[in-house]
């Protein structure tokens, strides 16, 4: 059996731009912590200072997290309450913490968020894109091959789709995004949110990409990319002329050549209409 743990492990979101973000209720509970585990305890001190906040930080990064954890979870059943941050939004995030707090609550230790900023949720807030039902990828692969073949994965998604992006590969992402999800597709493209240069410009793939290729400003920053989900109406309309015209043709026609041209007059997978025949 685990001993009563005493201790508590926050989770404190904090601003990804506006320092003012950071809220009162954060501010205390990073005030009254014992400790505070940072990402960067560097990056953090600037923050906290700008708050008066005193308390002794601890670094937890992706390098260190698996060895930090037992000490940390050690201090939390012996009472200490510890405040995890990350250097912008909400830890586990894309950011370190889901070892800590995995730890910490098989060790019988109360883990509570402090609610607050999160790039992606932000981001699809304001975009105008289906909110109702959305899937997060965080940061797609760094080379071309592999993030197209992970984009390829989403092809058949109805749900509005949310990347993580660098200043240094929008540019490729975009392209990538486009040739894998159509350049017709509408998507969002929110960068540097909450700070001077806040821009969200929405357009269809191929607006965007060409947007951001033209403008060297539009390259800079930190990006929040939306894509909208497939049109699960529109492709099952296609679908359901396909199999018509797919009905007809095969009655001539071998199937393979009946699907190809079925495919080419209604746009829909020539393997979903070969799927008909089964
Ligand atoms: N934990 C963070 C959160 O809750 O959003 C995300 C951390 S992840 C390491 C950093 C990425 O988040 C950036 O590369 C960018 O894609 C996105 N991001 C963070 N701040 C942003 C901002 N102000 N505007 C747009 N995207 C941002």
């Amino acid at each position: 059996m685990n001993a009563p743990a005493k201790g508590k492990l926050w989770i404190v979101a904090t601003p990804i731009g506006n320092l003012t973000d950071l809220s009162p209720r954060a501010q205390q509970v990073l005030r009254d912590a014992d400790l505070i585990a940072a990402e960067d305890t560097r990056h953090s001190a600037t923050l906290l200072a700008q708050f008066g906040i005193a308390t002794r930080t601890l670094a937890l990064h992706e390098h260190n997290e698996r060895e930090k954890t037992d000490e940390l979870v050690r201090r939390l059943r012996e009472g200490a309450q510890i405040a995890l941050v990350c250097d912008a939004g909400t830890p586990l995030v894309s950011d370190p913490g889901f070892r800590l707090v995995r730890a910490a609550r098989a060790a019988g230790v109360v883990v509570s968020p402090v609610p607050g900023p999160c790039a992606a949720i932000a981001a699809l807030s304001a975009a105008g894109l289906a909110s109702d039902r959305f899937v997060f990828e965080g940061f797609l692969p760094a080379k071309s091959a592999a993030r197209r073949a992970h984009l390829q994965t989403f092809s058949n998604e109805t749900r509005t789709l949310i990347f993580y992006e660098s200043s240094h590969r929008i540019e490729e992402c975009l392209h990538d995004c486009a040739r894998v999800f159509g350049a017709d597709r509408r998507a969002v493209l929110a960068r540097e949110l909450t700070k001077i240069y806040e821009t969200i410009l929405d357009g269809t793939l191929a607006d965007l990409s060409a947007r951001v290729s033209a403008d060297a400003d539009q390259r800079r920053g930190e990006f929040v990319l939306l894509v909208a989900g497939a049109d699960a109406e529109s492709d099952a309309a296609k679908l359901a002329e396909g199999r018509r015209v797919f009905e007809i043709l095969r009655r001539e026609l071998p199937p393979s050549r009946a699907a190809k041209i079925a495919a080419e007059i209604s746009g829909a997978p020539r393997k979903a209409l070969y799927a008909a025949l089964e």
